[in-house]
């Protein structure tokens, strides 16, 4: 059974166009609840995690994927109204890199009572003063949040304050006729994907694995979420989805990056975070052959996942990612046959008993 092409798109505009910045991932999960609790027993956990069981019986396998999104938090609101920032991450540079850039961006403000609106900023050529005009690089001060308030009393008033969360706010929209470009395509295209599969496999009844599907919180700021899953259910096997790297554009190198998008998803044998399984890796790569699934095989350097956290914990683990370009930017591109074909695979590996 195949998902219709204006179904993938829909169900992917919806999740990533909600704020979710880590940390406050309230939206996404409720959302998650929401869609998993027709057809699936759903609790969340104190951090805020959504486990959720579809049934089946046999080992556990957990099909997981996270909530949160990388964001900017407030760290000041100067006198005349003008919010400063810093990055999600603990910065050892001091500067931003150079593949880190809001501006001239719509900014959408996570406060605890909503949020508001405004853009991320720089003084432009007209005004920039001389020092700046010579200077290379940027710096965190360079960049700030105008919300069209004129005094931090304003921007206070609207509860706005330290620790306030930032994202980029883009609209999700299609490009070509399989491209779909976004915010947090990491790591909701595949909440997506862990979605359409279970709705297709909860159909099905009589599965050989007890089923469960997790949506982690923290994923970002260090598998923070995904840490404590193993205190709350005890996993067998996880297959983790997120967000895949590829070579296929100008700037990278394609002895590094092989993979690319339209190809299909790939498995992924090591990162920074982990060795994955190899057999369940081996395992998805024959059972995707035989379907006829177009895959991929990868290993990356500078890129972790949450399946790391429960490697830790005594549960095998793959890596499955759908190929994505510009990753950790306000326009992350997948390929909606990438997200088909992982759905597939998904619905594939659950479907085939354990060997
Ligand atoms: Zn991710």
């Amino acid at each position: 059974m195949s998902t219709s092409k204006s179904s993938v798109f829909d169900i992917i505009r919806e999740l990533t166009e909600l704020p979710g910045p880590i940390g406050m991932e309230g939206p996404v999960q409720d959302w998650i609840e929401a869609r998993w609790s027709a057809f699936a027993e759903v609790r969340r956990t104190r951090v805020d995690n959504v486990l959720a069981k579809v049934g089946g019986s046999g080992p556990r396998l957990a099909l997981m994927a996270h909530a949160d999104e990388i964001c900017f938090m407030v760290k000041s609101v100067s006198d005349d109204g003008f919010i400063h920032i810093w990055p999600y991450y603990g910065d050892t540079r001091g500067a931003p890199p150079k593949w880190v850039m809001p501006l001239n961006q719509s900014a959408l403000i996570v406060t605890p009572s909503g949020t508001v609106d405004g853009v991320f900023a720089t003084a432009s050529g007209h005004v920039v003063s001389a020092k700046e005009r010579n200077a290379s690089g940027w710096e965190w001060n360079d960049w700030f949040i105008d919300i069209g308030a004129s005094s931090r009393e304003e921007v206070e008033a609207l509860g706005i304050h330290a620790g306030c969360r930032i994202i980029w706010n883009p609209k999700t929209r299609r490009f070509g006729e399989h491209r779909i470009s976004g915010k947090a395509m990491d790591d909701r295209a595949a909440l997506a994907i862990v979605t359409l599969a279970a709705e297709r496999l909860a159909k099905r009844g009589d599965l050989p694995y007890e089923l469960w599907l997790v949506s982690t919180v923290q994923e970002e700021a260090g598998l923070h979420g995904a840490a404590s899953i193993a205190d709350e259910i005890e996993v067998d096997l996880c297959i983790n989805l997120d967000v895949g790297l590829v070579g296929d554009i100008p700037g990278t190198d394609k002895r590094d990056f092989p993979n690319v998008m339209g190809a299909g998803p790939a498995v992924v044998y090591h990162d920074s975070s982990a060795h994955y399984s190899w057999k369940l890796s081996e395992r998805l790569i024959g059972i995707a052959r035989d379907a006829g699934i177009p895959v991929q095989r990868a290993i990356y350097q500078s890129y972790g996942s949450d399946a790391s956290a429960l490697l830790k914990r005594g549960t095998e683990i793959a890596l499955v990612t759908y190929p994505t370009r510009y990753t950790h930017s306000p326009i992350e591109m997948v390929d909606e046959r990438d997200i088909e074909a992982t759905v597939d695979l998904l619905e594939a590996f659950v479907v085939h008993a354990p060997s």
